[in-house]
This record gives C-alpha cells, structure tokens and sequence, in this order.
C-alpha cells in the first residue's frame, strides 16, 4: 500500500519553497531598493546590477533544470521570486518575458539551443524578450501577419510586433510567426511556427513606444524587414509553434499573477503606514472602518488569490494540467491587487497623487495586470467556455 504525504506536509513542504525563494530575493531587494529602479526608470537604463547579482545568487535559474544549467526548482520557485521582487518594490517585466521564453526552448529544443538561449540566461548574461502581439490581431493572436518564408536551410522574417518590452534590452528575441497562411491551414491555430531571433540580426528596427507604465523595460513596436533566420533558429516543429508557445503562456499568466500579488501587498503596506499617522482630526485615519475596512478587505482578497496561484504552480510541478486554475489566479490577483491600489490611493488622500509618495507611480502597472499579458475578458471567456461548458462568445 502506497502511502501518500499528508495534506500538513504538503502545504509545509509548498511553504518552504515559497519561504525559501523569498529569503534569498529579500538580500536583493535590500541591495538593490526602490529607489535604485526608480534611478534606473529616470536614466532608461536596464537594471543591470540587480539583474546580475540575481543571476549570480541562483535566482534567474530557478524553474531552468540544472542539466540545462540552472538552478532547478519548479514554476513555484520562479513565481515565488516575481512576487518576492514586487514586494521588495522591484518588480521586473523581464523575468515574466524570460520565465515565459525559456518553458519552449528548454521542452523542446535542441541540446545546442538550450546552451545558447537558455543557459546563459541563468547568469544574466543573455536576455530573452517576447513577442506575439501585433497591432491588427490584438488579442486574437491567431489573426497574426507577420510571415517567415522557407529559403533552402533558412528563414526570412517580415512583419511587426508591437508593446514588446525590453527589446532594445534583449539579446534575443522569440517571435512567433505564420510559416503558411491561415488560409492554407484546416484551423486557424495551425501554420504558425517559434523562432528565436538575435537582435544583432540585419532588417530589425525598434521605434520606442510613449508607454506609461514606470518599469525599467520600455516598450517597442519591432520591424522586421527580410530578417534572415538560420535554421537552427526554428524552436521545435514548424508549424506547431502555437502549441509550444502555449506552454509557456500559462506560467507567464503567473508570473503576471505574482507580480501583481507583490506589488498590491507593497501598496497596501505603504496604505497601512500612512494610515497610522495621518490625523486630519486627531485619530489616525486607519482607525475609521470606511478606510480600515477597504484595506482589510484587499488583503483578504490578495491572500485568497495568493493560495490560488501557488495552487496553480504547485499543480503545473506536479505534472497537472492546470490551465483553468491558472487563468482564474490572474484573474483574482489582478483584480485583488488593483482593489488593494484603490484603497491605497484613498487612505492617501491627495497626496496620493504626489510622484514623491510614490505611489500613483505603481498604478499603471498595477492596472496594466488587468490587461496585459491577457486581458481579463479572455480569462472570464476560457472559465465561461472550458470550465463552465458554455458556448464560445466571441
Ligand atoms: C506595458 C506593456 C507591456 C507589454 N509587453 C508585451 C510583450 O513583452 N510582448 C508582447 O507580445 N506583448 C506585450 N504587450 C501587449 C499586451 O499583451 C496586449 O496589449 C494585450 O494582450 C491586449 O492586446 P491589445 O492591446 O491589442 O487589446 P485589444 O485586443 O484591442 O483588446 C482591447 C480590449 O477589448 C476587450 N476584448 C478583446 N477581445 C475580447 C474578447 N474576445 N472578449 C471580450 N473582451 C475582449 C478587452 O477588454 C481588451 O482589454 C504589452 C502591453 C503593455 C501595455
């Protein structure tokens, strides 16, 4: 008879890695505060010091396997760090663009394309970007244009990528792109093809985007203009590569998950503070229940969220398919973390909007979890859809 662990060491063991990720992420964000990517923001420089020393400490290998020359660990360890990163005030959209590159290299590319795109990211030495959306499919990425064309053992890319953060950053970039148009495939998820693109390569232009939202990775509309591929560039199958990249979406949407989850902690924790001291009428503000109740609430939320989305990693290590219960974590992390903003910004009143609090600094990122790298619609639409078994509505 087969014993299994009970659910108390379960939930131990799931603690402990969460635990000790965090510790180890606690040394970085105390090195390297707040106030060094808010440094980093104002000079739009990439935070090359942070990234480094995180690499060098283990933490941008974990959920890399160590034969791949990582540090190990699972989507637990890896979302366990985005969120440590937020609560320490400095999350990074990398690590959600790297997390979510890495999953198809490593599942399937060739030995020699793990050496080369993915190893190296474990040290900081080499950056990933992503890139699927386009400015005409939008959402509805399937109804992508941008075309690679077989020439002999090569491929030649055109088309454009837009909101592709840290592009200017990245030394590679992975791009999926049709390899045979809609209209030659039975449906309309097939014919697309992974490709990882170095960003040395001739025919890339960048235009930088005017997006708002205060991280240290800025935003690029890319160009390609007969960008030729070698062969070796070519993740996995040709045409199978929405599949592939679907593998690695579902940690993204977690890694999304996590920052938000750290980061609506980071505000409520500023809310908190401030709402001890502030005494318009001579008792601190956090002790009328209109304010202590909306931030009371928001914790409540980001905690039920949080168990949700290590619900998740922990059922994506254990080899489960858990697509649902990851689109429902970044649902409710998303929407716990911008409650958590909201209440934040009414504890402080308005200084809420003083860039010196620092604080209406962190709303665009924190919205932009509810759209951005799915919007939320399309989460309520895959739980309507797939877990409810209603009829597509779109
Ligand atoms: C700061 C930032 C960073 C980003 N980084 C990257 C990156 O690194 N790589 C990358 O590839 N992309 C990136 N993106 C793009 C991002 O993933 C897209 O903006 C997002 O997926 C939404 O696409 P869209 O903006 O074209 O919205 P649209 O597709 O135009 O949708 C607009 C709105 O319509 C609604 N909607 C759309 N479709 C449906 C539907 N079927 N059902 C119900 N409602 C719907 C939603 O409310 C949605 O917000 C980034 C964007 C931003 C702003």
């Amino acid at each position: 008879m087969s014993v299994s662990p009970s659910s108390d060491t379960v939930v131990e063991s799931l603690a402990s890695r969460i635990r000790t990720v965090q510790e180890a992420t606690r040394g970085i964000s105390e090195r390297y505060p707040r106030s060094y990517i808010l440094e980093c923001i104002k000079d739009d420089r990439f935070p090359e010091e942070m990234w480094l020393a995180m690499g060098e400490q283990g933490l941008l290998g974990l959920s890399v396997p160590e034969a791949c020359g990582g540090s190990g660990g699972g989507v637990v360890e890896i979302v366990a760090l985005g969120e440590a990163l937020a609560l320490g005030g400095v999350p990074t959209l990398f690590l959600v663009v790297t997390g979510l590159s890495r999953v198809p290299i490593i599942r399937h590319g060739t030995d020699r394309q793990i050496a080369r795109f993915v190893t190296p990211t474990c040290d900081g030495s080499v950056k990933l970007c992503f890139a699927i959306t386009e400015p005409n499919a939008g959402t509805n990425s399937f109804n992508m244009s941008t075309f690679a064309r077989r020439e002999g053992e090569e491929w030649v890319l055109n088309g454009q990528k837009v909101f592709i953060s840290g592009a200017r950053d990245a030394d590679y970039m992975l791009v999926i792109a049709r390899t045979q148009k809609a209209s030659e495939v039975k449906h309309r998820t097939e014919g697309m093809s992974l490709f990882v693109v170095d960003m040395k390569s001739p025919g890339i232009q960048l235009h930088l985007l005017n997006v708002q939202v205060e991280t240290a990775e800025r935003q690029y509309q890319v160009f390609f203009d007969d960008v030729r591929l070698p062969a070796e560039a070519l993740i996995g199958a040709a045409g199978k590569g929405a599949k592939l990249m679907f593998e690695g979406l579902n940690s993204e949407r977690l890694l999304a998950a996590s920052a938000a989850l750290g980061l609506g902690d980071y505000v409520l924790k500023k809310a908190v503070a401030y709402a001890q001291v502030r005494q318009p009428f001579g008792k601190p503000i956090g002790s009328y229940q209109a304010l202590q109740h909306r931030l009371a609430l928001a914790k409540a939320e980001l905690e039920a969220a949080r168990l949700m989305t290590y619900d998740a990693a922990a059922r994506f290590d254990a080899g489960e398919d858990a697509g649902a219960q990851a689109n429902m974590a970044k649902l409710l992390a998303s929407r716990a973390a911008a409650a958590a903003m909201d209440a934040a910004i009414q504890t402080h009143g308005g200084y809420a909007f003083d860039r010196d609090y620092d604080l209406i600094t962190l709303w665009p990122m924190i919205r932009l979890m509810e759209i951005a790298p799915i919007n939320n619609e399309m989460l309520l639409n895959y739980i309507g859809e797939h877990v409810l078994g209603l009829p597509k509505s779109y």
